[in-house]
């Protein structure tokens, strides 16, 4: 049937014919696992080595090489690892670090933890991803750190972001969780700021189970972050003279993590890292080939809006990781985004709400008072109230109407996306029939 016929069709959601009548679960499958993942998990079960740190190393090792950067450190998840990223440059109490306020919460909650708190920006409307005109305003002598997002796969504004902090003498965090082995302008996402952390988790793009890496060129982020969280290393990895005045004592405190924490990664994670890191490239190439053609299929469609860098720019979207595209409601003569996406989803379009809740507006970043100080914690650690009103941030409050969940192609065949494609031109090309 061609794309013509199917216009001019009933939309599925009042009865008609669904435009792609045969969902793929396979083609959506993630992560990709062989043989090979199952065995290099097996050896560590069957060596009963799961809390070692050997398989660990080798990771964190390869890793470097693939990242580029000389320093990497292995988490039990992300965010542990930008947790002590923060922590590693130098936040601590009554600081203030901006953070997007559309990412997932560990970009920036742990800041608490920390004593200090986060100042959140507001997003681009374009790259939906942290405004560094919105950062420079909300910059004080509190400021530490900025956390940049690389939020659905696409690449921060970095050169921006990194003049800002230049200017300031802040510290930049890049947030990489969603953007393993994107590049910005050539370069590898993770290497432009002073430290990234990675989530590994399972829906992530390069998803091992619970696991993080912290990654960095400074050797002396390098070990702030052992001292932090890395107790089992402390005796073995540090060497700074520097980290006397972290732990302020005449030599390293050895075998006590100053953070109080654990950081360690389950070696089953590693060894599967290890195999999962080998095939990542190609299985990412794959998937930007795959919603590259998805993308250029809706080029010209009304409403729709790819989600990804200028072609040409060097700049890439790395896995991809959960998709989303920018709707514009006034080319759909103002149809609300919950409308549009129930009728591509009966067309079998597979799609659903994009976005996330914006994190200023959240009671826990507002009212909830977690350590018993007697006032919200957001406000326990500064001398100023850092709170920040509905209203405050326009772009981050609307982000929910005006984008939609696209498919997560893993594999490109083109028969099947095309048959997506169909779903979503259709309902863009009838929105009459649901006005
Ligand atoms: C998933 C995620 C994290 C946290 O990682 P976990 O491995 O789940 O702890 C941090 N930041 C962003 C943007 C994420 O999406």
């Amino acid at each position: 049937m061609s794309v013509e016929n199917l216009t001019s069709e009933k939309l599925a959601i009042l009865g008609g014919p669904k435009a792609n009548e045969l969902e793929s679960e396979e083609i959506f499958r993630w992560p990709i696992t062989t043989a090979e993942d199952e065995q290099a998990v097996l050896e560590v079960i069957r060596a009963g080595s799961m809390s070692a740190w050997d398989i660990s190393r080798k990771f964190e090792e390869e890793w470097g090489e693939y990242l580029g950067r000389k320093f990497n450190l292995s988490y039990c998840n992300g965010t542990m690892a930008l947790m002590t990223a923060m922590f590693a440059v130098g936040v601590g109490r009554g600081d203030e670090v901006i953070v997007p306020s559309i990412t997932y919460w560990a970009s920036g909650l742990q800041t608490h933890l920390l004593g200090a708190t986060p100042v959140f920006a507001d997003i681009d409307p374009v790259t939906l991803c942290i405004d560094p005109r919105d950062i420079e305003r909300r910059i004080t002598p509190r400021t530490r750190a900025i956390v940049a997002v690389h939020y659905c796969g696409h690449p921060a504004e970095m050169d921006a972001i990194l003049e800002i902090a230049r200017k300031h003498k802040l510290k930049v965090i890049e947030d990489c969780s969603h953007a393993h082995g994107g590049l910005y302008k050539g370069e590898m996402i993770g290497t432009l700021g002073d430290v990234a952390g990675f989530s590994m988790m399972a829906s992530k793009s390069f998803a091992i189970g619970e696991a993080g890496m912290l990654s960095t060129n400074s050797r002396e982020i390098y070990e702030r972050a052992i001292a932090f969280s890395h107790y089992e290393r402390t005796k073995t990895d540090l060497t700074l003279p520097d980290l006397k005045r972290v732990v302020a004592a005449d030599g390293f405190v050895t075998g006590l993590p100053l953070g109080a924490v654990k950081g360690r990664i389950n070696q089953t994670c590693s060894a599967m890292g290890r195999v999962q890191l080998k095939y990542y490239p190609q299985r990412m190439q794959e998937i930007q080939k795959a919603m590259n053609r998805f993308w250029d299929l809706l080029e010209g469609v009304p409403g729709l809006r790819a989600h990804r860098p200028q072609r040409y720019s060097g700049s890439t979207m790395g896995g991809w990781y959960n998709p989303i595209g920018h709707y514009v409601a006034a080319e759909l003569g103002g149809l609300p985004v919950r409308k549009f996406i129930d009728a591509v989803q009966a067309e079998g379009g597979h799609c659903g709400r994009g976005g996330s809740f914006p994190l200023h507006l959240h009671p826990v970043l507002n009212e909830a008072d977690i350590f018993h100080d007697g006032k919200p914690t957001r406000i326990a650690f500064t001398d100023r109230d850092v709170r920040q009103k509905p209203g405050s941030l326009p772009v981050s409050e609307h982000l929910a109407e005006s984008v939609l969940g696209m498919p997560w192609f893993k594999h490109d065949w083109p028969e099947e996306i095309e048959r997506y494609a169909a779903a979503y031109r259709k309902v863009a090309n009838s929105f009459e029939q649901l006005l």
